[in-house]
């Protein structure tokens, strides 16, 4: 996510901070070093639950690539939405289990240690005993939060996965989002007469990725509808692996094309995409050749390919074109910009 950084890698998933977030430790470091050390733990099972979502999608060959912390929680950046609505139950469903087993799993040994009257009576943090006590019933706090079906919140997505066996996914979704817009109003309404700037932002948040998810989901149903063989350009242009960036650009600036395949023998041997050309340029000058810039490991796609999945590869392989082959030798290539062209030539809006 833009304005991130890094903090540590878990399981190959990079668990990045929001630089919005460190206004929310600034506003609490005002109020004392507890409210710091309750905030970074409650970020800490933020994390956790997030996590969890994560390596259950990794169970079903869904590639989480980063967590963000924002102030208002965590965003796990998943590169394909689940194939079967099963699989959105369980990674939805993992998330708020995880606080749920803290819960039970801590509730014992804090019984004993902290005893009940600390325990049970968390509101106040004035003792440290308090704040593990606090930070305790947070994890219920987030579980129950979560599973509000305020789609695209976990509860949300649950039920969706639930109407999709009977309803199908768009429909589902529809519903899914009414239900998404219905809380998001009715967090701003308490938000604004309580004065809580946070469930305000949370509000809008909900409000925005809800329509931004319903958006995602039409786009994915229009695109199944087509093929890569409904849209591949019948011309196109290759280059020869001794050709120098300079003869690239002018290629680039006589056509519209601007990610080539390469070819050697009458065979492909690599591909070359605009960014591949451009970050070629500033690194080796215009005078290098296209095989020292070229990618040489890269997806093709068939004519009979989707275009819901081409969007995935695309999106998953972080790369904006692909050639397109049949029996061995490249017939044209196809960028983000024809896959989406489609859904723009055919929704309503
Ligand atoms: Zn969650």
């Amino acid at each position: 996510m833009r304005g991130s950084i890094r903090l540590f890698k878990v399981a190959d998933i990079s668990i990045n901070i929001h630089i919005t977030f460190f206004l929310l430790l600034l506003l609490f470091l005002n109020m004392g070093v507890k409210w710091l050390f309750l905030i970074v733990a409650i970020f800490f099972f933020v994390t956790l639950h997030e996590l969890s979502h994560s390596l259950v999608a990794k169970k079903f060959g869904i590639r989480v690539k980063e967590i963000t912390l924002l102030p208002i929680g965590g965003v796990a950046s998943m590169t394909k939405m689940p194939d079967k609505p099963y699989q959105e139950f369980l990674i939805s469903l993992a998330g708020p289990m995880l606080n749920i087993a803290v819960v039970i799993i801590f509730f014992l040994p804090l019984y004993y240690i902290l005893g009940p009257e600390v325990l049970f009576h968390p509101l106040s943090v004035k003792t440290f005993p308090l704040t593990i006590a606090h930070i305790y019933w947070i994890n219920l706090i987030l579980a129950i939060f979560n599973l509000i079906p305020a789609f695209p919140m976990d509860g949300g997505r649950i039920v969706r996965a639930l109407l999709a066996g009977k309803l199908g996914y768009q429909k589902a979704t529809k519903i899914a989002v009414n239900f998404g817009h219905i809380f998001a109003l009715l967090f701003g309404y308490i938000g604004l007469i309580n004065g809580h700037i946070l469930l305000i932002i949370i509000a809008v948040f909900i409000y925005m990725a809800a329509s931004s998810e319903e958006l995602q989901v039409d786009l994915r149903e229009t695109l199944k509808k087509f093929t890569i063989k409904d849209i591949v350009p019948s011309q196109f242009l290759t280059l020869q692996k001794e050709a120098t960036l300079s003869k690239v650009l002018e290629l680039m600036f006589h056509s519209h094309q601007e990610d080539f395949p390469v070819i050697e023998g009458g065979r492909m041997v690599g591909f070359i995409t605009r960014s591949d050309i451009i970050n070629g340029i500033h690194q080796h000058g215009v005078s290098a050749n296209v095989s020292l810039v070229m990618k040489k490991d890269f997806p093709v796609l068939q004519e009979r390919d989707h275009l819901d999945k081409v969007q995935n590869i695309m999106q998953e392989n972080n790369i904006k074109a692909l050639p397109v082959v049949r029996d061995d030798s490249v017939i044209g290539v196809v960028t983000i910009e024809d896959v989406t062209r489609v859904y723009s030539l055919m929704s309503k809006r």
